[in-house]
């Protein structure tokens, strides 16, 4: 696996790539890789000739009095992980190199990136979309890989390829889960053993819906209410988001026969943690 450490170096792994091979995937992420990354990966595997994954830990999407210093960093066994996988090269720039002294141009995600994470995480996502625009810009692969777990991620990274003509596609993959349903995040690890336990929350709280969905319910406020009912059983757990909204808009839907995300996010103690439900549009 090649290891690039500067935009320069990419660059030039990125020529020896096309040159050698015919199709380039690009996985990012912040590392502390997890089964959840390594699914994008070896989704991205079957998909191109070539795989790329970058690890940058973003100082820009971190609010303030975020988790930006505490975020686990553990480049090691993320690049093991990552050889065993088969990339062919990681991207590991410096925050020097991806935000360069004097750089004053950012992504503007407009009203869509004030909405879900948007709303309780200000400044979130304009942090995000500026660096996977320079990540698409730097690897420029065919393809994009992102989780289906960040569903509001999706929605301003799938609005920003439109609206700036990247020529990536943007492949979502599905959320990887325990064994009991909790969704894998990189932030599971703060949780004491209690807070583990009162995480499955968010997991149960959409399968309740999923079943109220199987009986015939369509109403957004009944879906709404159920999400809410199952929260209020954990005082541990203080909801910051619980809604049922469009993928594509993030805003909330009356009915979900046309498709919905039901997506939620919580405080389980100081670990925020979001899931999400895809429904697809009813038959
Ligand atoms: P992160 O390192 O948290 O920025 O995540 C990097 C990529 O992995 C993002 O596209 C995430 O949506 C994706 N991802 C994180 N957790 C999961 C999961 N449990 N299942 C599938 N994809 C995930």
């Amino acid at each position: 696996m090649l290891l690039c450490q500067t935009a320069a170096e990419m660059h030039d792994a990125y020529r020896a790539l096309r040159n050698a091979e015919h199709t380039l995937g690009l996985v990012p992420t912040m590392g502390a890789l997890h089964a959840g990354h390594l699914s994008l990966i070896s989704i991205a595997r079957t998909q191109n000739d070539a795989v790329v994954a970058s690890i940058f830990v973003n100082p820009i999407q971190f609010g303030p009095g975020e988790d930006y210093e505490a975020y686990p960093r553990d480049f090691d066994a993320d690049y093991s992980k990552l050889e065993s996988a088969g990339v062919h090269a990681l991207f590991a720039p410096s925050v020097a190199e991806m935000l360069p002294r004097g750089n004053t141009t950012f992504v503007d995600t407009g009203e869509l990136g004030t909405r879900l994470d948007g709303a309780s995480r200000p400044g979130h996502f304009r942090g995000v979309a500026t660096i996977v625009a320079r990540l698409l810009h730097i690897v420029q692969p065919d393809r994009a890989y992102f989780g289906q777990k960040d569903a509001a991620q999706i929605a301003v990274l799938r609005r920003m390829v439109r609206d700036l003509n990247f020529p990536a596609h943007l492949i979502v993959c599905p959320i990887v889960r325990e064994s009991d349903g909790l969704a894998l995040s990189s932030r599971n690890r703060y949780l004491a053993p209690d807070e583990r336990r009162s995480a499955l929350i968010l997991s149960r709280a959409l399968n309740a819906v999923q079943q109220l969905v199987e009986q015939g319910e369509t109403r957004g406020e009944a879906l709404r209410a159920s999400l809410l009912n199952t929260f209020a059983t954990d005082p541990l757990v203080r909801v910051d988001y619980a809604t049922v909204v469009d993928p594509d808009t993030l805003l909330p839907l009356d009915d979900i026969s046309h498709g919905a995300l039901i997506a939620v996010a919580a405080w389980i103690g100081t670990t925020r943690l979001i899931d999400n439900l895809l429904l697809p549009t009813r038959a």
